[in-house]
């Protein structure tokens, strides 16, 4: 068995009795299911800390297990992969080529990027136009050959040329296995089962990931070179997580997580509108996609599924809930609101045998140990009533106007009609 973690360090420095103490103490008078704030005068998100976090057992678990992972550097990981390799005498059995947490770790590693490596495995691309970000199908399926995609720099690239290096194994394997799930899941206009919520929030976060390696070799400013690309090769270890879930496709899987079924934040939603409507918004601090497909609306977060917390159902409970095209624009706008104020990460106990796969939440680590009223520990910022009504507005492109009164700063909504 491999076992690697994925998760930043934190400031989470409380001795362990302390936190066992106190999780007991809020798993106690935690609600069973954190309910979103109905009234528009108070703030959209009431915080709710550590409460709903799991159970102590789970976090004294940890705290036995914490002490038994040695921090590994990335060498020693992969001779602890090579070992293991040979241990298991697998006939045919490649540890360089057939541990998908291999693959994550050269994909996601800054010298492959700069190199233009295969985008999900850090081998050699084949050569030609590489994967589409935006696969042929959706771009023939919502007329979007011609129409052009706002790049983090305010340039404008067209979704045909949003192309990544790729090999033909990658390309022609798992990658085109998520496609074929995720067209039906489109055409249906419906997310149904656990294994659909799956495959979309492993598309959402193939074409997050896509994006952002594409931006890595376009240039900030084409006028001036010496700016840089507009983004970093570097910050793509930023998404290993988001890598991990996408490449989890590569063999069977099984997933261990605190707030839901899947480690991360799907919401969908049924759209009035037009058969070939298409619409897209990403938040790159919370690492957060939207995308109106059609009849079909759909919300990503790769954020281990912290915003579930507020509620499986999303903003206000809607999910799965008729919407029009702008009032899908808006629960976006609060998906990726919330997801720019996330204030903690999670610890992963990840494992991986030849044929099979285990990705393991076992504890949430605030970023700041910032202490709430009843003595919860922070995870997410407190609402911004502002910050979200800029990015409603540009979402949906209508007036901020829409979203907040200027003149009492009260926060307004389009839902009504839903509430
Ligand atoms: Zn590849």
């Amino acid at each position: 068995m491999v076992v690697n973690k994925v998760g930043r360090r934190s400031r989470f420095n409380r001795t362990p009795t302390a936190d066992i103490g106190r999780a007991k103490r809020q798993v106690a008078v935690a609600p069973k299911v954190a309910l979103w704030p109905r009234v528009l005068e108070e703030p959209q998100w009431a915080d709710s800390g550590l409460a709903a976090l799991g159970t102590a057992r789970r976090i004294a678990d940890l705290q036995a297990n914490r002490a038994k992972v040695p921090d590994w550097q990335i060498t020693q990981r992969k001779i602890k992969y090579r070992r293991l390799g040979r241990m298991f005498e697998v006939k045919g059995f490649d540890p360089h080529n057939d541990y998908v947490m291999i693959k994550v770790e050269r994909a996601v590693d800054g010298d492959n990027i700069r190199a233009r490596r295969c985008f999900v495995c850090g081998d050699q691309p084949t050569t030609g136009v590489g994967e589409h970000v935006f696969p042929k199908w959706l771009q023939t399926r919502f007329g979007l050959f011609d129409e052009r995609l706002t790049l983090i720099n305010g340039t404008f690239i067209p979704y045909r040329s949003l192309t990544v290096p790729c090999c033909a194994e990658c390309n022609t394997g798992f990658l085109s296995r998520i496609e074929t799930e995720v067209q039906e899941i489109v055409e249906r206009g419906s997310v149904e089962t656990s294994a659909d919520r799956l495959s979309v929030a492993r598309w959402m976060a193939k074409i997050l990931v896509g994006i952002l390696v594409k931006e890595t070799a376009l240039l900030l400013d084409r006028k001036d070179p010496t700016l840089g690309n507009i983004v970093t090769a570097d910050f793509i270890s930023e998404l290993v997580h988001c890598q991990l879930l996408l490449q989890s496709a590569r063999k069977p899987a099984r997933f261990g997580a605190l707030h839901g079924t899947f480690p991360f934040t799907l919401y969908w939603y049924r759209i009035d509108g037009l058969e070939n409507g298409f619409d897209l918004s990403t938040d790159i601090v919370g690492q957060s996609i939207a995308m109106r497909v059609g009849k079909l609306g759909l919300a990503f977060v790769n954020d281990g599924g912290l915003q579930m917390i507020h509620g499986e159902k999303g903003p206000y409970g809607l999910e799965g809930v008729t919407v029009l095209p702008h009032q899908f624009g808006e629960l976006a706008a609060r998906v990726h609101t919330k997801a720019s104020l996330r204030d903690a990460t999670h610890f992963y106990l990840n494992s991986e045998t030849p044929t099979h796969l285990t990705i393991e939440q076992q504890d949430v680590r605030p970023f700041t140990s910032t202490t709430l009223a009843g003595g919860e520990m922070q995870v997410f910022q407190p609402w911004d009533s502002w910050k979200f009504s800029v990015r409603a507005a540009q979402v949906t492109r209508l007036e901020e106007s829409v979203f907040m009164d200027t003149i009492t700063g009260r926060e307004m909504t389009t839902l009504t009609n839903l509430l």
